[in-house]
């Protein structure tokens, strides 16, 4: 059975990388038939927040990667929030004491401070001393350390270990530059690298698929899988937790940078779910989009539903390499997105783009128009509120393209003329058919008439159909804006 994980830290809103690795455990998990669980590595405290679980649960929420296991629907083998395993790490820790794949750690920060130091002025790579091999009890609490030299002997002929990695394939990391680093800390609680491993066992992980930037952590990993199996092979532990794992398999993608090829950081622009979301990308675009950071549809065909996507991913044809975040590309994607919504859908996720204007000024036909005449050039769905300003409160400021843009002449025949039309779109095109020809004989051509009627009405050169514009703000206003931009008019 393939069970696989996301395993995010709750010390920031759900990253756009975090997403991307969510999805694609979730479709290989989906493409096997296979199970995805949701695990909150909250075990750093002070840098975990609950308003950061909730946005992690909403943003794979919102992008559709709903989890089979997590700590709000639990599941067979929670808890899965690691805060709630906290009883569970030490026991284990003590089998690899016991074992000596782990030994106690009585050093001082001040002596790792010193270790290190001597390190860098020797210009070598530090590597714990593993002074405390052996050594006293010491003061207070003391840190457990893996024994990596000893499990590396246990289990392998050289100090090379090799994994061969399902997107890179071979991996190669000589055991002896990793030193021997620490798997709980003095005040009891576990680190990263040792949780990860008991939950992954615990949980029944097959299948690791994450960052490249977990390499160097994987042969840790590994090593303490190595460790711990005998351990998990006792029959206490068995009727506890049952038989143990397999070592799991283990594929890491390349890595998401910036159009600049630096780490995509916030300067880039947004990079959390929830920012993409706040500014008007769709969730769909943006999980085809992430799709194919390191993924290739086989047909070319980039626009495709995740369940599309699912049917046809390959992990073993996932890029090896990093890729770019092109936020123009995303922009594009997003665009074609908002021109498949449905109308009633596309309406419905405008208006809060909308809120800060009255929406009760419009009828619901009105509001339909509305969105039917400005959706054409939306990227991003917060592109309404700037686009469609003119559509609300009485008057409008003109642009100074747009002031340039008014002809006295034209607004004051318009105000005379239109003061018996009927502000219906049809009889309005009609209208105005008649009233560009009228300028055309007056020497004006009939895209300056028109140009500076807009100006008049909606403050600017560019924008809706003018008739649907005209029937939506109705003749009242319509009039008003006329007359004031006729004072603002050289003649
Ligand atoms: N909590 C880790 C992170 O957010 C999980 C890494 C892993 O997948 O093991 O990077």
């Amino acid at each position: 059975m393939v069970r696989v994980r996301i395993a995010p830290s709750p010390s920031g809103n759900l990253h756009i990388g975090t997403a991307r690795t969510a999805l694609f455990n979730y479709l290989f998990a989906k493409k096997t038939g296979g199970e995805f669980v949701l695990r909150i590595e909250d075990t750093d405290l002070e840098r975990t927040s609950q308003e950061y679980v909730k946005n992690i649960f909403d943003s794979l929420k919102a992008l559709g990667l709903n989890w089979d296991e997590g700590p709000d629907i639990g599941g067979p083998y929670g808890p899965y929030s690691q805060s709630e395993r906290f009883n569970l790490y030490p026991e284990f820790a003590k089998k690899l004491l016991l074992s000596g794949f782990a030994y106690e750690c009585w050093c001082t920060p001040e002596e790792l401070e010193a270790e290190k130091e001597l390190a860098t002025q020797n210009k070598q790579a530090y590597v714990y001393s593993r002074k405390c091999i052996g050594a006293p009890r010491g003061e207070g609490a003391p840190a457990i350390r893996f024994n990596v030299s000893k499990t590396q002997k246990a289990f392998h002929e050289s100090s090379m270990l090799t994994f061969n990695d399902m997107v890179k394939g071979e991996l190669t990391q000589d055991t002896d530059l990793i030193g021997d680093f620490v798997i709980m800390k003095s005040n009891g609680t576990p680190t990263y690298n040792f949780a990860v491993v008991v939950d992954d066992m615990l949980m029944k992980i097959s299948h690791i698929i994450r960052g490249e930037d977990h390499i160097s952590n994987t042969f840790k990993q590994i090593l303490i899988y190595e460790a711990l199996g005998e351990a998990l092979s006792a029959p206490e532990f068995v009727e506890l937790y049952g038989p143990p794992q397999p070592l799991p398999q283990f594929g890491h993608l390349g890595m998401i940078l910036a159009p600049d090829r630096s780490k995509l950081s916030k300067r880039h622009g947004a990079t959390a779910v929830s920012d993409f979301v706040e500014h008007g990308y769709l969730t769909e675009a943006l999980v085809n989009f992430v799709a194919l950071l390191g993924w290739s549809p086989s047909d070319g065909q980039e626009i495709k539903s995740v369940d599309e996507i699912a049917a046809d991913f390959r992990i073993s044809e996932v890029s090896s390499s990093n890729s770019i975040f092109e936020y123009d590309k995303l922009n594009w994607m997003n665009s074609q997105y908002i021109k498949k919504m449905g109308i009633e859908t596309l309406k419905a996720a405008l208006r809060p783009y909308l809120a800060k204007y009255d929406l009760n000024e419009l009828t619901d036909a009105q509001y339909t128009r509305l969105v039917e005449i400005t959706r054409e050039p939306l990227t991003v769905l917060s592109d309404i509120t700037s686009d469609a300003a003119y559509f609300f409160g009485a008057g409008v400021e003109l642009e100074p393209e747009a002031k340039d843009a008014l002809n006295g002449e034209v607004l004051a025949e318009f105000a005379k003329q239109a003061a018996d039309w009927d502000f219906d779109e049809e009889a309005l095109h009609e209208k105005l058919d008649g009233f560009r020809a009228y300028f055309k004989e007056q020497g004006v051509k009939p895209k300056d008439t028109m140009w500076a009627l807009r100006a008049a009405i909606t403050g600017r050169t560019r924008g809706a159909d003018i008739c649907a514009v005209m029937a939506i703000l109705g003749k009242e206003k319509v009039l008003a804006r006329v007359e004031k931009a006729k004072s603002q008019a050289a003649l």
